[in-house]
């Protein structure tokens, strides 16, 4: 019997495992994907070697990844649904911008902006309470101002053009820009003075290398211990972490980490009239072989998309119908700009410009490699634009109708991504019950019924729509007043990479699945750790940061009610994961 089961290990599952590992319980991870544990020689610089959804190393699928297929996904709309399988989770991909959650989503706010907000959603909880939890987590990924370089100076001209202040604090009150908050160690050494790739070994350069291929997984610097490389991913911080806590904490207990190894029921029993989990059934994704474990406390922390489908496929309860409801997505879309003049798109830190606008979302500028700018410039829920033009899409401050720009258009725009400027609308998005998982009609994979992720495609509350026209116009003015000599809109359909809030927590037992503990209403010793147990989609920011803040919360929660412990955040302090201890057990453990 182990003390707690985490069930995946990617952005939210480490960070409780780290916790409650560092206070001596008994922690097993239980990863469905890979565990890339070499990555300077299992990754690549080929973008379609990392990102081909069907056998690209970043996919959701087995290890196996030229012999057996992905793991299918029901889309039943035009959509893009980007999350990873492996140990690390969808943050070997992420990008690394840590802002907090704004104010005005957390009950008892009381700002000029209070009813700006998806006020009907609000998490169970203060804002002020929370912030201590961002700390932590800011102190041990950690949380640094974002490296800047050419595009970021473009953008903040941008920025400064439209008559946004710059927002020199953590926290957002008012419309403003600023540098991304961003978990990306600052270079160090020779780090973002040169190419060449002998001057940029470890430990002559130390943080970000400037590489430009945040997406691919981050192995910079070359030569560098895994817990010193410069993205903070998981894999790199939280696991590690996880991995040695017996090395670095007094009375600590090293994480069983199992990866290819895919839960595919949690147990529950009968106790005293209440429904209460105490276990798992795994299947070694390899051999197919199946194992249980038996725990006092377990953690879903499967995603947004998984988390549900493991819910109904074990046919845990769900009496109010809201596991898999009240997706939330921040309703992408994506805005360019061509310059005369260089930018620097493909080059460093991937995103580290951000503008913030209470109670609607954000902007934030992103550089993109040259197949991940062509990827994005091809999915459009208004067809076509320009010299093919279908007339769908909105006009507004951008070049002609919104859509995807093709043929001699897309050509001229891709000859020379470093003239180009990117923009991503971050809306705040409202909690819509119809936006969901539910399981498919399709055939099983060998993991059980699959997931199909409904998205209601435009026809989003009054208040979303709003927000998202609002900050796309935003993102066109911006890169006008930056000197862009074009600006086209691609009107995005959904692509779903900041996921939230599809188990969430919340005030009313009528449209939550967890309680203000993140502990399941209607099963006891289940928690989610992860983004699905947001109780919202943040006010626009970037979501990681706050799960894992909550992640962080929510162990403590575990470690009082359950193993008798004490609160420790607000008592402790937190330990940064690029500690020498960490480095040397993951040296010892290699
Ligand atoms: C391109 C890109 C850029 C991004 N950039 C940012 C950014 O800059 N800032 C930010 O805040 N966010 C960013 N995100 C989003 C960020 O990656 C997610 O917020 C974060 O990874 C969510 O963590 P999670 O634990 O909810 O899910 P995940 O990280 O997806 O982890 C879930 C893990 O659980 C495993 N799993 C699922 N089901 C099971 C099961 N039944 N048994 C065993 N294992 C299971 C999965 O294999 C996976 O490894 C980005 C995402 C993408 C795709």
């Amino acid at each position: 019997m182990r003390d707690v089961i985490v069930i995946g290990a990617g952005g939210g599952g480490p960070v409780a495992a780290k916790e409650l590992a560092a206070r001596g319980l008994d922690v097993l991870v239980l990863e469905g994907g890979p565990h890339y544990t070499d990555p300077e020689n299992q990754w690549s610089r080929y973008e379609n070697d990392a990102n081909n959804i069907l056998d690209g190393y970043f996919r959701v699928g087995p290890s196996e990844r030229f012999d057996k297929p992905a793991w299918f996904r029901e889309l039943p709309q035009n959509s893009f649904l980007w999350q990873l399988a492996g140990v690390g989770g969808t943050t070997q991909h992420y990008y690394g911008n840590n802002p907090r959650a704004m104010p005005g989503v957390f009950t008892g706010y009381d700002g000029p902006d209070r009813d700006a907000y998806d006020s009907a959603h609000r998490f169970p909880f203060t804002y002020r309470e929370m912030i201590p939890y961002f700390e932590w987590v800011e102190a041990t990924l950690p949380v640094q101002t974002a490296a800047m370089g050419t595009k970021e100076s473009v953008y903040f001209r941008g920025a400064e053009g439209i008559g946004l202040p710059v927002n020199t604090t953590k926290d957002v009150t008012r419309d403003s820009f600023r540098p991304q908050e961003n978990a990306i160690l600052q270079p160090g050494g020779n780090a973002g003075t040169t190419s060449d790739p002998q001057q940029l070994l470890y430990p002559n350069a130390t943080g970000c290398t400037f590489c430009g291929y945040c997406f691919q997984g981050c192995f910079e610097p070359r030569r560098a211990p895994r817990n010193l490389k410069a993205k903070r991913s998981t894999d790199n911080s939280y696991v590690p972490m996880m991995l040695t806590a017996d090395r670095w904490a007094p009375g600590g207990r090293p994480v069983t980490l199992i990866a290819d190894a895919y839960v595919t029921r949690i147990h529950t029993e009968q106790r005293d009239g209440e429904t209460v989990a105490g276990g798992v059934t795994w299947r070694d994704t390899r051999s197919g072989d199946e194992h249980t474990e038996d725990a006092e406390v377990v953690i879903m922390a499967g995603g947004c998309t998984e988390d549900p489908r493991l819910w109904l496929n074990s046919g845990l309860p769900n009496p109010n119908g809201w596991v898999g409801r009240g997706y939330t997505d921040h309703f992408f879309d994506w805005v360019v700009g061509v310059f005369d003049e260089y930018t620097g798109n493909s080059a460093g830190v991937g995103s580290s410009a951000r503008c913030d606008y209470p109670g609607r979302g954000g902007l934030e500028q992103v550089g993109l490699p040259p197949a991940l700018q062509g990827f994005s410039m091809g999915l459009s829920a208004s067809g076509v634009r320009g010299y093919y033009d279908n007339g769908r899409g909105p006009t507004g401050p951008w070049d002609g109708k919104a859509g995807r720009p093709v043929g001699p258009e897309l050509k001229e725009m891709l000859a020379d991504i470093d003239r180009l400027v990117n923009i991503l609308v971050l809306t705040d998005d409202d909690v819509e019950p119809d936006n969901r998982v539910v399981r498919s009609a399709f055939p099983a994979d060998s993991n059980g019924p699959i997931p199909k992720v409904i998205f209601n495609g435009r026809n989003r509350s009054r208040r979303t729509q709003r927000n998202r026209e609002f900050l796309a116009s935003e993102a066109a003015r911006l890169l006008r007043a930056a000197g862009a000599t074009k600006v086209i809109r691609l009107d995005w359909a959904p692509l779903l990479l900041h996921v939230q809030s599809s188990m969430r927590m919340g005030i009313s037992e009528d449209d939550s699945v967890l309680d203000e503990t993140a502990e399941a209403r209607f099963v006891k010793r289940l928690y989610v750790a992860d983004n699905a147990a947001l109780a919202n989609s943040l006010g626009g920011p970037n979501p990681t940061l706050t799960s894992q803040a909550l992640a962080t919360r929510t162990a403590e929660k575990i470690f009082q009610k359950y193993f008798g412990g004490d609160a420790f955040v607000g008592r402790e302090s937190p330990m940064s994961s690029i500690d020498d201890r960490v480095t040397e057990g993951v040296l010892a453990a290699r």
